[in-house]
């Protein structure tokens, strides 16, 4: 079964503590004036800013938080954007396109689901959108990946008496599945939990949002700007989503400038 569109979900976000950041300013005698609309995202990065510079009170510029967000990300100011990360859950994408994902290692940290652990019998598959638009090669491809799916699954039956006894059920399964998902397709559908900080998303995305030839990886890096330009637009508006002459999504690094 051809698995639907990759689909992200914002699982967590960062909160700020009010009362605390209120109790700080009071033992410094100093205030914050804060930024209306901002989300807690935007305002922890810009609250670290100003502990750098303790630009608060008279030493407080009029700038906005998104100007002041700008001006970090033009003075190359980035370690501060660490501090706003999320947690996300992303489906519907294909173990190839996972196995690039997890090789950024900076400020991500990922929980996959595993196919030593989970039957994948029933697993759906990830259609290229390039084999998506051609009749031919989408049939050359499905019956490469059923006959996939089909030794996968005579695999675990032939092995699961033939296998050596492991005095634990669950290395036994574990020892199963490993040996029959070496059949089975990078086309194959996973899911994991990625978590993440705003500077590393920024650079997953200006070294991945416009590969031409990466379709999957195009349409994970929009989904991921689309929601980063709601959790937090001024963190990421030097972005920009849009669509190639192949109808996906390119996301663009704009210029300096462009905001
Ligand atoms: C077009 C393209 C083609 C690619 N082709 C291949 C390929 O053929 N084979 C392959 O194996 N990979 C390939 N990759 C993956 C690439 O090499 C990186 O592993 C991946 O893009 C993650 O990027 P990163 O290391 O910058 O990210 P992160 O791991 O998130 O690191 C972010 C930044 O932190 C710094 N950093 C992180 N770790 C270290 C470290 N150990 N030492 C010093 N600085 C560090 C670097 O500045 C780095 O850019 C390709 C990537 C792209 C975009």
């Amino acid at each position: 079964v051809t698995a639907p569109a990759p689909r992200l979900f914002v699982v967590a976000r960062p909160v700020l503590d009010a009362a605390a950041i209120e109790r700080f300013l009071a033992d410094e005698g100093v205030a914050w004036r804060r930024s209306a609309g901002a989300t807690a995202a935007e305002e922890v990065v810009e609250l670290a800013g100003r502990v750098c510079y303790f630009s608060f009170g008279e030493r407080q510029s009029p700038r906005t938080n998104a100007e002041y967000i700008a001006n970090l990300v033009r003075q190359g100011h980035e370690s501060v954007l660490e501090h706003a990360s999320w947690s996300f859950l992303l489906a519907g994408v294909s173990r190839a396109f996972t196995h690039q994902f997890v090789r950024h290692r900076a400020g991500f940290s990922y929980s996959q689901l595993s196919q030593q652990y989970h039957d994948e019998s029933a697993a759906e598959v990830v259609m290229p959108a390039a084999i998506r638009r051609d009749a031919a090669a989408a049939t050359i491809w499905s019956e490469a990946v059923g006959a996939a799916h089909t030794a996968y699954r005579e695999l675990l039956a032939t092995l699961a008496d033939a296998l050596p006894q492991l005095p634990e059920e669950r290395e036994r399964l574990r020892l199963l599945r490993t040996a029959a998902r070496s059949v089975l397709p990078a086309a194959t559908e996973t899911k994991l939990v990625f978590s993440a900080n705003a500077r590393a998303l920024r650079h997953f995305l200006a070294l991945r949002g416009d590969i031409p030839g990466d379709e999957e990886m195009r349409v994970v890096s929009a989904l991921l700007l689309d929601a980063l330009q709601i959790e937090a637009p001024a963190l990421f508006a030097d972005f920009a989503r849009e669509t190639g002459p192949d109808g996906l999504p390119v996301v663009r690094a704009r210029q300096d400038g462009e905001r």
